[in-house]
């Protein structure tokens, strides 16, 4: 009999999610991470009693009742609301697009206003326009929101995204940008939202309750070999094949990492985007008065400013706690060594990740989850709504 029902690779919100949900139908699992904790993006470091989202900020938000309750069984949420504050070369606007964006834009005072002033400057791009379908980002959104949004919160910001002009970039990746006649600063329009009251570690704590894991252990490195010899397997009987091995191991391999190093790259490698960090703490109980503020204009190389303690702290307790800890983020191209964050979901990386689909598909007893794994962009709550429909 083997020693464990799953080895799970990867200790992210689907790979601890999956253990959790193993662990109660009476399996055997250990999961590894090659990382020297728990809990993949979703990890926060603890600087100065803040917990520092080290993986860029995490807001957990849905409206699926069952993700929200499997997660509030497992630790509280407090009521955190997500309403970033765009700077425009020191102008301050409320984001997303809604009446107090609006009022700060042109001074209007009512819905009827603000729906007259965009119609008049989507009037303008249209008639620029002439008819013709929109041929890049650009176009796109200055026919969805007009010029005045489009310049100070949308053009810029979205340029340093992506690295490149929005000229150049292509219209699909903007379909809507919703705009609310309402003064509601809430970023998002789900039911339910917030952050695991002391931090997403007690979340991924809980999920790995009584689970046996095991980090620094790379599946791709000599430590996995060294770690499947401590449990008696010699990896040369399997010629090395680190996946035969493993099976040696666990009857099932749950894989949550990158989909193209599993297949060693065959088809090539799959692009990210991603985001680096520069953290410093500040020597002040509240920096910038917001967790989230977006700089959108050039002339600022970074994309935002995160400052972590409002994720966690409301009122008075923002001064309890004399220092703070703040983030800021420089979005660029990946490069080996660099965390993957974002798939760039083009023609040419469609087509490379469903080859590896398609290879993925004929793997025995090996089930690949989560967004390395699938090379889909996914938020926490789907990835999680999507273990608990699995058949474990
Ligand atoms: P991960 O959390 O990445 O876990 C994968 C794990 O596998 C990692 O720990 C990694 O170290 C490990 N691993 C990989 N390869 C190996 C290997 N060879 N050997 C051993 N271990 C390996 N979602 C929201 O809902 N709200 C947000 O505000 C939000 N913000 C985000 C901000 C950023 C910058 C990013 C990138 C994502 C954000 N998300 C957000 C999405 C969220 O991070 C994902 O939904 C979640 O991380 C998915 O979990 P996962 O298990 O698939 O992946």
């Amino acid at each position: 009999m083997k020693k464990y029902d799953y080895l799970i690779v990867g200790s992210g919100l689907f790979g601890a999610t999956f253990a959790y949900r193993a662990k109660q139908a009476g399996k055997r699992c250990l999961v590894m991470d090659k990382r020297p904790y728990l809990g993949g993006n979703v990890y926060c470091e603890n600087i100065e009693g803040i917990n520092v989202h080290k993986y860029g900020a995490h807001i957990f938000h849905t409206n699926n009742k069952v993700v929200w309750d499997f997660v509030n069984a497992l630790v509280p949420f407090n009521r955190y609301t997500n309403s970033p504050v765009a700077n425009f070369h020191s102008e301050l606007y409320n984001l997303p697009f809604n009446m107090n964006t609006f009022a700060q834009l042109w001074g209007v005072r009512t819905p009827d206003e603000a729906k007259a002033k965009i119609e008049e400057q989507r009037a303008d791009v249209a008639a620029m326009l002439g008819g013709a379908e929109p041929q890049n980002l650009e176009e796109q959104a200055l026919l969805l929101v007009g010029r005045d949004i489009y310049e100070k919160l949308i053009k810029e910001y979205t340029e340093k995204q992506w690295g490149r002009d929005c000229k150049d970039l292509p219209a699909f990746i903007i379909k809507r940008l919703p705009v609310r006649f309402v003064f509601d600063n809430n970023y998002f329009n789900d039911a339910y939202q917030g952050i695991p009251v002391g931090g997403y570690n007690k979340l991924i704590d809980a999920l790995l309750d009584g689970v046996e894991t095991k980090t620094n252990c790379n599946f791709f490195g000599d430590e996995f070999f060294a770690l499947l010899e401590s449990f008696n397997i010699q990896p040369s009987t399997f010629n090395h094949n680190r996946v035969q091995a493993a099976h040696a191991l666990a009857k099932t391999i749950v894989y949550t990492g990158p989909i193209d190093e599993y297949f060693d790259y065959q088809f090539g490698r799959l692009d990210w985007r991603t985001v680096t960090f520069k953290t410093r703490i500040e020597e002040t109980p509240n920096y910038q008065g917001n967790a989230v503020i977006n700089y959108t204009s050039h002339d600022v190389p970074y994309t935002r400013v995160i400052e972590h303690k409002h994720f966690e702290m409301f009122g008075q307790a923002v001064y309890d706690a004399p220092k703070t800890v703040v983030s800021e983020e420089y979005s660029s191209e990946y490069k080996p060594g660099m965390e993957q964050f974002y798939p760039v979901n083009d023609e040419r990386n469609n087509a490379i990740a469903d080859q590896y689909r398609v290879l993925a598909e004929l793997e025995k007893n090996v089930i690949f989850g989560g967004r390395l794994a699938e090379y889909k962009y996914f938020d926490m709550a789907p990835v999680i709504e999507k273990v608990l429909n699995l058949n474990i």
